[in-house]
């Protein structure tokens, strides 16, 4: 019904705009015209001033309302009819009044339709009008040059208020109107158009409205000036690019600046490939490929194999990781970065001022900066940490006698992964964690199916605890843990992980002494574009934040590179709208978006659609039908707003969802694709039929049963 309303009114202004054309209307905006019959107007507005006042303010409502050409001329009727004074006051408020007539023409006809299609896109802009749209639309009533419609129509789609519209269209008209008024008042005069605004003028009239925009500016340029201005700017640079860190953010900043044949130092204090490879992803996932291998051997039973063993050497399981580092080091060695193109030095960096950077005693000089110096596993200050064997992430990969009691401190993704791996290889682990489940940013259901499996492997969980103090005690290392409550206990182990989080790297190589500023959380703090407080230091990956992943240090990393490199031309908003994440436990958490929690949190209203994994052919011929998809959507809609997928393969299943929510595509798209039989991915076409047919069209069905029931009888 609203939709054929808006059609309606659609039509109708269409039909207006047409017909003034094939009517002949034109001719009357005409300054022949106006020439000509301006003193039968002025005759008229003698003997009848309120009605001419009037029919003026009308007609010029009206025409700007629908968006009929012929302001200008109107304009000029003002000027040469009523004078000065009364034009401006007549055309300053009929214009105004009409332009925002067809701003709400605009926002009522086409508004919701372009901002539900456009939802994605338009974050950015819309959060930009909410703050400075005034300012903007100022800017534009005065480039003249912007047809009068145009801007009317473009602001209607925008979330700016009709109060605000109105008075910041009023104002910033009004310098045009007085100009055209007057130009009317000496209506003999004007030639042509041109010679009321002349390019002088009319670039006169744009400097003015760009003048705010400057204005606006002025801070940061300020701001600038007074952080540079301590330091003595090269006269000439050795790089385009310095980049400090060569994990994943570093590693794709050079390589991305070598290929766009910039001149790039990458600076290395440590490994080539950084924490992803050395004490990252590639090891954790190594080791669990080893303990989930062992674990799918206990399952032997499921495939019809009565019983299988293995005969393992924790050792040699830990020598296997160390291995699989080395068949990869080389995608991130030096001799591949060099031959890149990129100039690769070992050694730690620090920088002296906004383009200088000092490596073993020599200086370099840059014209931009990035910092990827990445983040450090954060141990604890617990009383008795020094009596014990404790490790992180950074150093257990060391190990290779098996701890026969592993403590994990910690029940996040790496916690999680690490427990559940050692575990598998024989460790009696205890997971503590303060929280009152594991990984507290997934979704609840996801977690308990974790916490389940994890129980069910012999995995201890100590929920709601955390540790009061190590101690030796008999030879024996024992951490008292404790609860809120003041309940505690005592547990033995023979080591112990911490996997509690890391902390940026961001001290001891000359930040401090720049000032470059911190979050609260202790990352760098980089706005949109990825600049930090200096303006030619950029930052990303795990020091910048704020998510902590090999793909996001590389999303990341092409936003830092490509502005500082070309950001004097065009800067690039780092879009950060869809992250996916996955924990590589059994059974496999992979999620983007909201969950039902954070959705919660968020004040969101969604719909969730759950779809079991033991409904799936290949999930039942696989023996794995342990997990779940949900789907969260906007109420009534078909917008995907998040994803959790648990169970095998689930980071594999989960980019068709990430590349639907990037491009703004629903579920009906997933469920019209073909998708392979019998796959995994599959599922994600009958979660999507779920939907759908929870969405049915009632009343068309209702339709069709009749329709057959008729073709029956
Ligand atoms: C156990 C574990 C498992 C993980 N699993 C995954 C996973 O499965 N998927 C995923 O996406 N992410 C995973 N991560 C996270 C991922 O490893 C990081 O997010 C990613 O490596 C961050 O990259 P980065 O470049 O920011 O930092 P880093 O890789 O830490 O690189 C920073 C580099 O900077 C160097 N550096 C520091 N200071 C200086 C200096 N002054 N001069 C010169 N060099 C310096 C360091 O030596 C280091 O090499 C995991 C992390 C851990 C700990």
């Amino acid at each position: 019904m609203l939709k054929s309303k808006k059609a309606w009114l659609f039509g109708l202004v269409a039909l207006l705009i047409v017909g003034f054309y094939l009517l002949g209307f034109k001719q009357y905006v005409d300054l022949s015209f106006l020439k000509e019959k301006s003193d039968e107007f002025n005759a008229y507005n003698t003997a009848n001033p309120w009605l001419t006042s009037l029919w003026f303010f009308v007609i010029y409502v009206v025409s700007t309302a629908i968006s009929i050409p012929g302001a200008s001329i109107l304009t000029l009727v003002g000027g040469a009819v009523f004078g000065l004074f009364w034009g401006v006051v007549l055309v300053s408020f009929a214009s105004t009044i009409g332009a925002s007539f067809a701003f709400l023409l605009s926002r009522y006809v086409f508004k919701e339709t372009v901002q539900k299609k456009f939802s994605d896109k338009l974050t950015d802009i819309n959060a930009g009008f909410e703050k400075e749209g005034a300012l903007y639309l100022f800017t534009l009533r005065l480039i003249v040059v912007i047809p009068f419609w145009l801007v009317n129509f473009l602001m209607g789609l925008t979330p700016m208020k009709l109060r605000t519209y109105f008075w910041v269209s009023q104002l910033g008209m009004f310098p045009a109107t007085i100009l055209f008024v007057n130009a009317g008042t000496q209506l003999a005069k004007v030639e042509q158009m041109s010679d009321i605004l002349s390019p002088a003028v009319a670039v006169s009239f744009a400097l003015l409205g760009v003048f705010p925009l400057f204005v606006r500016s002025v801070p940061s340029i300020v701001r600038r000036y007074k952080v540079l201005k301590a330091y003595k700017k090269p006269k000439t640079f050795d790089y385009n690019l310095v980049v400090i860190g060569g994990g994943s953010a570093g590693l794709v900043s050079s390589y991305i600046a070598a290929a766009v044949k910039a001149k790039v130092l990458l600076i290395e204090k440590s490994k080539m490939g950084g924490d992803c490879l050395n004490t990252g992803c590639i090891p954790s996932k190594s080791l669990i490929k080893s303990s989930r291998f062992l674990a799918d051997l206990t399952r032997s039973e499921r495939y019809g194999i009565k019983s299988v063993s293995a005969e393992f050497e924790f050792s040699d399981v830990m020598e296997r990781v160390s291995s699989v580092i080395k068949q990869v080091e080389p995608h991130d060695s030096v001799e591949r970065y060099s031959e890149l193109g990129v100039v690769c030095i070992q050694g730690e960096a620090r920088v002296v001022s906004p383009w200088e950077v000092v490596v073993d005693d020599k200086k370099v000089t840059s014209q931009n900066i990035i910092i990827a110096t990445g983040a450090k596993p954060r141990v604890p200050n617990i009383e008795g940490l020094d009596q014990v064997c404790y490790y992180t992430s950074d150093t257990i990969w060391s190990l290779r006698e098996r701890p026969k009691n592993l403590l994990v401190v910690g029940a996040g993704s790496i916690g999680c992964e690490l427990g559940q791996s050692f575990s598998r290889l024989g460790c009696k682990v205890t997971m503590v964690d303060i929280a009152e489940r594991v990984l507290l940013q997934e979704d609840e259901g996801a977690a308990a199916l974790l916490m389940s499996q994890l129980e069910s492997e012999g995995v201890e969980l100590k929920l709601r605890y955390s540790i009061d103090s190590f101690s030796v005690e008999n030879n024996q290392q024992i951490a008292t843990l404790k609860t809120n409550q003041g309940n505690s206990l005592k547990v033995i182990f023979d080591a112990v992980l911490f996997s509690i989080g890391r902390e940026a790297n961001i001290e001891g190589f000359g930040l401090e002494q720049l000032g470059v500023q911190l979050t609260q959380s202790g990352n760098i703090d980089v706005d949109k574009y990825m600049r930090t407080s200096v303006p030619t230091i950029y930052a990303c990956g795990d020091v910048a934040g704020p998510y902590q992943f090999t793909h996001t240090a590389a999303h990341y990393a092409w936003y830092s590179t490509v502005n500082s490199l070309f950001g004097d031309i065009w800067r690039f908003k780092a879009d950060d709208r869809v992250i996916p994440r996955v924990t590589f436990t059994e059974p496999e958490i992979a999620s983007v978006g909201y969950n039902e929690q954070s959705a919660q949190a968020a004040g969101l209203l969604t719909e969730t659609t759950v779809f079991k994994l033991s409904e799936l052919d290949r999930a039942i011929v696989d023996g794995k039908t342990e997990g779940f998809i949900k789907v969260l959507t906007v109420v009534g809609k078909d917008k995907i707003l998040g994803v959790i997928i648990v169970g095998e393969h689930a980071g594999e299943m989960l980019p068709e969802f990430v590349l639907a929510m990037k491009h703004g595509l629903g579920l009906n798209k997933i469920l019209g694709t073909i998708h392979a039989y019998p796959t995994w991915a599959e599922a994600n076409k009958y979660i999507a039929g779920i939907w759908k047919k929870n969405h049915k069209p009632e009343k068309l069905l209702k339709l069709l049963e009749r329709y057959h029931l008729a073709k029956r009888t």
